[in-house]
């Protein structure tokens, strides 16, 4: 089975297609030609997921999913949420992370969880998974790995970031991990 994965994000396609079987052929937006910046302005992760699925499927005719993550911090009443990619610029996972760090300088309350909805579209069908993990915000950076918030994402039952973790642990606990082994279940009944 060939779907494609709306993204062109490296470190995504790495974590999904490693959890993915062998009868299913990841593709990236790349491979399919599609350059576009799709638009994701919908206010829900289910929105925007459904957003770029749908965009994939009306242009290129093609199964496919799409994701859509955010960092939702209980204190700042859960921001930056959908606007995690763009909360202090443009996908700029520095500066992003500076804000964040920022806007919880005094506060004690650090909890905060990700949230990823996947959209799969199939056989003319609409299907959404989703994946929780709780943990907290870091005072600062810790580890070098990972994408994103990763740096300063704590998650429970763990001293170490998730930029500490290697990609297959991240996996294991992890809210992509959680929403990608719901939507490989559900592959795997198709086939
Ligand atoms: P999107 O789903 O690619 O739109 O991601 C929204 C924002 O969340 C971006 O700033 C990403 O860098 C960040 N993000 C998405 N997934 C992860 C993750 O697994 N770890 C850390 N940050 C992430």
């Amino acid at each position: 089975m060939k779907i494609v994965f709306a993204t062109n994000n490296a470190h995504k396609l790495d974590e999904v297609s490693r959890m993915l079987g062998k009868n299913i052929e990841l593709l990236s937006l790349s491979d399919i030609g599609c350059d576009e910046d799709i638009p994701e302005t919908a206010d829900t992760f289910s929105g925007n997921a459904l957003m770029k699925a749908r965009y994939v499927m009306e242009h290129y005719k093609i199964d496919c999913f799409a994701d859509d993550t955010g960092l939702e911090v209980k204190s700042l009443g859960g921001a930056p949420g959908v606007l995690s990619a763009r909360y202090a610029g443009n996908h700029d996972s520095e500066a992003n992370m500076e804000k964040l760090l920022h806007e919880l300088e005094g506060k004690n309350d650090r909890s905060a969880q990700f949230c990823t909805v996947i959209a799969l579209l199939i056989n003319g069908e609409e299907h959404l998974f989703e994946g929780i993990v709780t943990g907290h915000i870091a005072e600062s950076r810790q580890g070098t790995g990972g994408f994103g918030y990763d740096p300063i994402f704590i998650p429970d039952g763990y001293s170490e970031s998730f930029a500490q973790l290697d990609i297959d642990e991240k996996n294991c606990i992890s809210h992509r991990g959680r929403a990608v082994r719901k939507l490989v279940d559900y592959l795997n009944t198709l086939q």
